[in-house]
């Protein structure tokens, strides 16, 4: 990819996950760099105060944690969960104090993976990212290590950070590392080794020149870095791979400089929404709408509610994948409900207002937001 195509990129990119490798901002032996921890909030609140919207993933917390533990090594999990109990406050309240002091807010989101898979949960937490980044505040993400088993453990942050991109709908995920980018061979074996500007697929040859190699201090290595840029390129996310140790990365690679590994998104950013959607959501039933409201969806602008819905069909909870389908019956697109199919009959046809009184409470004023649906073309 040109220079050029990397501008547009860093031109278009709104929405921006940036993930915080333990190499970036920690060592083992002496736990967190504060300064490093300076220069990224200071680099991240430029960027939001020019209008851009960012989550940070940012690993860390067990690095932190060590010191205060006082034990030798963190061997076993029981020490490393002690670990990153003791250091994701440390941690948070770096981050809170370098961004207060530019006057950016964050807000702290812990996360297992039950909270992805679990439909429900899913869309608990991508409504409460949406809703942190429409105030202007910075979600920091990390996995919520101190109480997650084994079995639902995203295990490390690359995989994470892909998980929450896609959470959010993101149009880039930066990684910030250790390293430089994607190389040739290992550079830390061989002198030659050459860093690779753009990836367009993740093939089998781009996967055997990662190796093992990866930072020292964090878990995930190159492997799991390619694994989350390829799953990301398949739902239209570009993925960028930039030495997060070198001053000014995140805001050379905003400018268009060809820091870095690029690895080039396969959906265009027109057919994301609705692969997204497709990604995320089997669909388990049928919401029908009047004229009005498939009018109101179709201009773009309007989210579905409660008095547009005539019928609904299939028996589903809140945060399923539904079809939304205009008074003939066809389908018109798809979104996530904020309500299940048996609350849905007893409000179709209300007015918002009567939502609390109708069913004891009210989560939301619209049925589908229109951030979580996707209308079919035409
Ligand atoms: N969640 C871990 C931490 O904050 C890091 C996992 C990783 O290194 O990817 O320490």
């Amino acid at each position: 990819m040109s220079d050029i195509n990397r501008m547009r990129l860093a031109d278009s990119a709104r929405r921006i996950v940036v993930k915080v490798g333990s190499g970036v901002i920690s060592t083992r032996k002496h736990g967190l760099i504060p300064e490093r921890i300076q220069s990224l909030a200071g680099q991240i609140a430029e960027l939001v105060n020019a209008g851009r919207e960012v989550v940070v993933v940012s690993s860390g917390a067990v690095a932190a944690g060590a010191s205060v533990l006082g034990v030798p090594d963190l061997n076993g999990i029981p020490i490393r969960q002690a670990a990153a109990a003791a250091g994701q406050s440390r941690l948070i309240w770096k981050y809170e104090k370098h961004f207060q002091a530019r006057g950016i807010r964050v807000a702290q989101v812990l996360l297992t993976q039950d909270d992805v898979a679990n439909r429900r949960r899913f869309l608990n937490a991508r409504n409460t990212l949406g809703t942190l980044l429409s105030l202007g505040i910075v979600p920091i993400v990390n996995e919520n290590d101190s109480v997650v088993v084994e079995e639902i453990k995203f295990g490390d942050n690359d995989t994470l950070s892909g998980l929450v991109a896609t959470l959010v709908d993101a149009d880039l995920l930066m990684i910030l590392s250790d390293v430089d980018g994607l190389f040739t061979a290992d550079p830390r074996k061989h002198a030659d080794a050459q860093c690779i500007p753009t990836v367009e697929s993740v093939t089998d040859s781009i996967r055997a020149m990662a190796g093992g190699a990866g930072s020292r201090e964090g878990t995930g290595g190159m492997v799991t870095k390619l694994n989350a840029a390829a799953r990301l390129s398949d739902t239209g996310i570009p993925t960028l791979l930039v030495n997060g140790t070198q001053p000014g990365t995140i805001t050379r690679a905003l400018a268009g400089e060809a820091v870095g590994t690029l690895f080039t998104a396969h959906a265009s950013p027109t057919a994301r929404k609705k692969h997204w959607l497709m990604h995320v959501a089997r669909v388990d039933g049928a919401i029908h709408l009047d004229a009005g409201a498939a009018e109101a969806l179709r201009s773009g602008k309007k989210s579905l509610l409660a008095s547009g819905i005539t019928q609904v069909t299939g028996h589903f909870e809140m945060g399923a994948g539904v079809t939304l389908c205009g008074p003939d019956g066809t389908e018109i697109g798809r979104g996530l409900t904020n309500y299940g199919a048996d609350d849905i009959n007893r409000i179709r046809g209300q007015h918002s207002s009567r939502i609390e009184a109708i069913l004891g409470y009210k989560a939301y004023d619209e049925v589908v937001h229109r951030d979580n649906l996707a209308l079919n073309d035409g």
